[in-house]
Formats: C-alpha cells, structure tokens, sequence
C-alpha cells in the first residue's frame, strides 16, 4: 500500500509546481490507504484540486508512428472493434473493454480501463492515453487519466476503407487492421496436419488431452502453421481447416484415413511439407504473434516477366 502512495505522489508531484510535498503526500496517504481510492483516481483528484495539468503535448498522432511504453499518446480513431468483459481486480468486479482503433495510417488494439461509451464506427479523440506490449503485440491503453471524446467523423478514413486489406511486407502486417502479403511459405510447423480440438473450448489438444479439460473426446481439424517469408521478414500464419484442403489438396477427410492407414496422425503433417517452397497472396489479421489467413490465391505473374524469365532458362 505503502508503494501505492509512492507511485501517486511520483506522478502527482510531476504534474503539479509550487506545491507543498508533504501536504500532497499526506492527501494521497488520505486517499489511498483511508479511502481506498485507486492511484489513479487519486492522482487525478488531487493534481486538479492543486491546479496542476497533466504533462501531455497536444499533438495528435498517426497510430504507425506510436511506440512501446509511450505515456502521453493523443489519437483520433475509427473504432473497427469493441468487445467488453467483465474482470475482477482486487476482489472488485469491473467492466474492461477492447478492440481495435485505426486511422488512415494504421491500426491499433486498446484496452480501457474506464466507461467506453463509443460503437463500431464511431470517431474517437482519445488524449493522454499510454502503450504498453502484450503478447508481441502494441496495446493502447485508456486508463483513468485518459480523455475521451467523439471525433468528427470526416476526419479518419470510412470503416470500409480502413478494414480492407492493405499491401504491406510481412513485417508491418502489425500495423494495418487487415494485410495483404506476397511470402513464400519456408517452413510448417509442429501442431499442422491433423489435429484434434476440444469439444469444450475449442482449443488444439496436445496428444488426446485439453490443456483445460483434460481427457475429452476430441473434434478432428486440419490446420497448417506456416512460417511466411516475403525477403524482409517472416511471421508465423496458420490456415483454417478449407484453406488447409485448398493448399494441400488434402481433405479431412483424406487425412483421417491417412492417419488411420499409418496409425499415425504425424504422416498428414510430413505430407504437408510438399507446400514448403510454395508463393502465395495471402489476406488476414494479426492476432497475437499469429498471422491467421483468411484467403490465399496464386500471385497473378505478369506474362511478359514470366515469358523472359522461360527465356534466359533455355
Ligand atoms: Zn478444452
């Protein structure tokens, strides 16, 4: 609790000057360990009773150019997303939203920690919000010291424009809502081929058990985690069961039997390998450190290009 205070009266301090720190220090004490009111929020009360403003620059950010562990970061969004669940901290239930906010120079996940009282589509000015990185992934975070405001909506992009996959490099597929990327698929990964999910969360299973519901009856499923290489970078893809059949020219169902004729489940994984080498345009989102595709196609080759490399072969 001690370090609560601590942690208030850092942040208080630096927003606020010619104040008595020892007054501040024992209203935050007050607030924090007689009130138990969050460190946020008593941050907040006091640095406004003392007139204090918060340090923030007023300038507005494109969402590529923000980085990890930023504080201070003002945005103007379209909401492409919003998801709420309920969470408890310190025994207390609260409600936690997140999703996903974009401008016309890129895309971000949030998550706030207050009342997000915007839809899908709506514009968002959001001030003094912070970043912070989980599991790989660049997070804006809306705590209780962020401002939330509607933004005029003619000033970011339509949704339709901001949802349609964007041509990028294998590397920045982070940084747009949906991508498009030219890789060649360089490696497939331990847990492709023929897997089971269980019927209960729908999770992979590792060998006949959920991590989470242990022995189960499991749902078989086809997948491949592909390693994506485009020359620049490379990020891991996994390809849904009919996107799977498509590339391999395996069917479920072909598998199944396969497995069973082998008694052995890896064969469907070694046969998929064959793809290894292959180039493909493929289009989808960032979730994690996944890359999950939700269409592919065969990179349309100019003619002419292709007419001269067949040439200098001969
Ligand atoms: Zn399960």
């Amino acid at each position: 609790m001690v370090d609560k205070v601590n942690e208030a009266f850092d942040r208080a301090i630096r927003s606020l000057e010619n104040v008595d720190e020892n007054k501040i220090r024992k209203e935050l004490e007050e607030l924090i360990l007689n009130y138990k009111v969050p460190v946020d929020q008593a941050v907040t009360t006091v640095v406004r009773k003392y007139g204090g403003e918060f340090n923030q620059s007023l300038e507005r950010r494109k969402i590529i150019s923000i980085g990890d562990e930023e504080r201070g970061v003002n945005v103007v969004g379209r909401i492409l997303s919003k998801n709420e669940r309920d969470i408890v901290v310190e025994g207390e239930e609260r409600k936690v939203f997140s999703g996903t906010i974009a401008d016309d120079s890129g895309a971000i996940n949030f998550t706030s920690w207050k009342e997000f009282p915007f839809q899908k589509g709506d514009v968002v000015k959001i001030n003094n919000a912070y970043t912070r990185e989980w599991r790989d992934q660049l997070e804006l975070q809306i705590g209780d010291y962020t401002d939330l405001q509607k933004g005029q909506d003619d000033s970011v992009a339509e949704l339709k424009e901001l949802t349609s996959p964007k041509k990028v490099s294998v590397n920045d597929v982070g940084d747009v809502y949906a991508a498009e990327v030219e890789a060649t698929i360089v490696d497939i990964q331990e847990g492709s081929g023929l897997i089971k999910r269980c019927p209960k969360c729908n999770r992979a299973m590792r060998g006949e058990e959920c991590q989470e519901h242990g022995d189960v009856k499991g749902n078989p499923d086809l997948r491949i985690k592909a390693i994506l290489d485009d020359g620049l970078g490379c990020v891991q893809a996994i390809f849904p069961l009919e996107l799977t059949e498509d590339l391999t020219d395996i069917s479920l169902e072909d598998a199944i039997k396969k497995a069973e004729d082998a008694l052995d489940r890896t064969v469907v994984e070694k046969e998929m390998k064959e793809i290894i080498g292959k180039t493909i345009l493929v289009k989808g989102r960032l979730i994690g450190n996944n890359f999950l595709v939700d269409n592919f196609s065969n990179p349309k080759w100019d003619p002419k290009e292709k007419a001269k490399k067949l040439i200098e072969m001969v």
